[in-house]
């Protein structure tokens, strides 16, 4: 299927062959609107400047830079409602970028802990056999296996753990999933399909290395060079091609010469290439509306299979930390009638947690995660509402008490029309459709591959989706793109 496509780009294209000798821009002269200045709108931004562009300008419908990278002061310093730890060190752009600055930290191994709904902890011995299990076992490696990564990993695990009490492996089965679905974005494991781990390229090296007390926004900086002691809001390189609050409406690609984007405010822009970085969760949204003519029919297919997942934290400052000092982290174990009560209460949606843990150089602060259907629902209520389930949670879990936090923040990435989600994930639903990430990442060219509209963004990279490095790389792989055709006019 992807053949037959290329083909049928290369024949139009060479039909109106004539038309890429009539094409007289430059790198002076080109002019290119990049929606959205998250890591992949900055990381082109910021590469076609160095590589001599002069016309970039960037279309941000939010009113700040970063996109799903989003550090805000809170406690004794920031905290990350998005991306918070640089996940791998061979091969990771993030890190590459940022090795010799000393700008990150290494996690350590923090020891696992699970509790139990009736407030007993898992052994050390046991809890330390569920993390192995989850750091090894895992990952499906086998390129043939035709079920879904909820089908492997369950089977792993009875063969695992044979003679674990029934009850309690079935508490802690379902945990793992909760986390194994934190990591993903997805609902549940059963929609997961293997090419999330198949294709995937994990970065060796420490995976949770975190940004100190700056948050991830540092890197942003590095990428816009930003000078340290200048302002918090200086755009560095990008000064003068930011435009915040302009969010598009409409991208007319019709024809093969300029193309026509409309914001909100009716404002009309023109440009010679445009690169969309918006989410997966706002092209499943809006492509209806936003392509003017509508996107080839593989495009969509690619946004109507693979999905945006929600994950969402919740950060709770304390006067004091009320967690034991051994006590780093803890994942909730539902016994079975504990969880059928909580079905049926109020309080249902807490079930999509996934757990707690502390910040590194955020002594008084725990952070915490939820997933899926649950998270949605979350965002659905008031502050205090979370507040009072997150309470009930403790109270029903851990043996001590945990008093009121000072201040209270969720995130909620899914109820904002500019992201509708968190991060991507390839679903066996998108094998049905044999479609995937090449499918979204190719762009609408004109004559003899000139590029015309440009897709970045993590959900267009085939071996980094979900991470902040994938979407650096898209962004420089579509500059690149560009810089590739105008070389061979210069
Ligand atoms: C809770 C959470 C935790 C995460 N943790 C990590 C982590 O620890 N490590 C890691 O590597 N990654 C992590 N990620 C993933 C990482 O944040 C993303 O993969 C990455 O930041 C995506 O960048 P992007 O440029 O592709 O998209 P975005 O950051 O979404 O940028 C797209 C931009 O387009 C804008 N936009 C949308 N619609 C329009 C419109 N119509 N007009 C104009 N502008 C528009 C948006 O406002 C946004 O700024 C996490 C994400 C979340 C949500």
């Amino acid at each position: 299927m992807r053949r037959e496509i290329s083909e049928q780009k290369s024949q139009s294209s060479c039909a109106s062959a004539n038309m890429t000798a009539t094409w007289s821009k430059n790198k002076d002269t080109a002019r290119i609107v990049i929606i959205g200045a998250g890591a992949s709108g900055i990381a082109a931004a910021t590469r076609l400047l160095e590589q001599g562009f002069r016309h970039v300008q960037l279309l941000e419908a939010e009113d700040r830079i970063g996109g799903r990278i989003h550090t805000i002061p809170f406690a004794a310093n920031v905290i990350d409602l998005g991306a918070q730890w640089c996940h791998g060190e061979v091969g990771n752009v993030v890190f590459e970028r940022v090795k010799d600055l000393d700008l990150l930290e290494k996690s350590g191994d923090p020891s696992p802990h699970f509790v139990r709904s009736n407030k007993e902890s898992l052994g050390e011995d046991q809890a330390k056999a569920l993390q192995n299990f989850m750091d090894s076992s895992a990952t499906i490696s086998e390129a043939d296996y035709e079920g879904s990564v909820g089908d492997y990993l369950t089977q792993k695990y009875w063969q695992n753990f044979p003679s674990m009490d029934r009850a309690v492996a079935k508490e802690a089965l379902d945990c793992i999933k909760k986390i194994f679905c934190g990591s993903e974005a997805c609902d549940h494991l059963f929609e997961l399909s293997p090419q999330n781990f198949l294709t995937f390229d994990e970065c060796e090296g420490d995976h949770n290395l975190s940004w100190r007390d700056k948050g991830y926004k540092q890197f942003l900086r590095v990428l816009m060079n930003v000078q340290q002691e200048i302002q918090p809001e200086d755009l560095g390189i990008l000064k003068g091609h930011v435009l915040l609050n302009k969010r598009i409406a409409e991208i007319n690609w019709q024809g093969v010469d300029e193309l026509t984007i409309r914001c909100w405010n009716g404002e009309i822009i023109t440009a010679d290439h445009v690169i969309c970085t918006v989410s997966l969760g706002v092209l499943k949204e809006q492509h209806k509306q936003l392509f003017v003519p509508a996107l080839p029919a593989p495009k969509m297919g690619a946004i109507e299979g693979l999905r945006l997942g929600t994950v969402d934290k919740f950060l709770l400052e304390f006067a004091e930390q009320p967690l034991p000092e051994k006590m780093l982290n803890f994942s909730c174990l539902w016994l079975k009638a504990d969880l059928q009560e909580l079905r049926g209460s109020e309080h249902f949606w807490l079930e999509g947690i996934c757990g707690f843990h502390r910040v590194a150089h955020q002594p008084r602060l725990i952070e915490g995660w939820i997933i899926g259907s649950s998270a949605r629902h979350m965002e659905t209520l008031t502050e205090e509402k979370v507040l009072e389930g997150l309470l009930w949670l403790f109270r029903k879990f851990l043996p001590f008490d945990v008093p009121h936090p000072k201040r209270f923040l969720r995130s909620q990435w899914h109820s904002n029309p500019n992201f509708r989600g968190s991060y991507s994930y390839h679903p066996t639903y998108a094998d049905e459709l044999r479609t995937g990430r090449y499918d979204l990442e190719f762009p609408l060219a004109a004559d003899c591959g000139r590029p015309r509209v440009q897709f970045a963004g993590e959900a267009t990279s085939r071996t980094h989706f979900s991470t902040v490095h994938g979407a650096t790389e898209t962004g420089w792989r579509e500059a690149d793109r560009l810089n590739e055709f105008y070389k061979v006019r210069a």
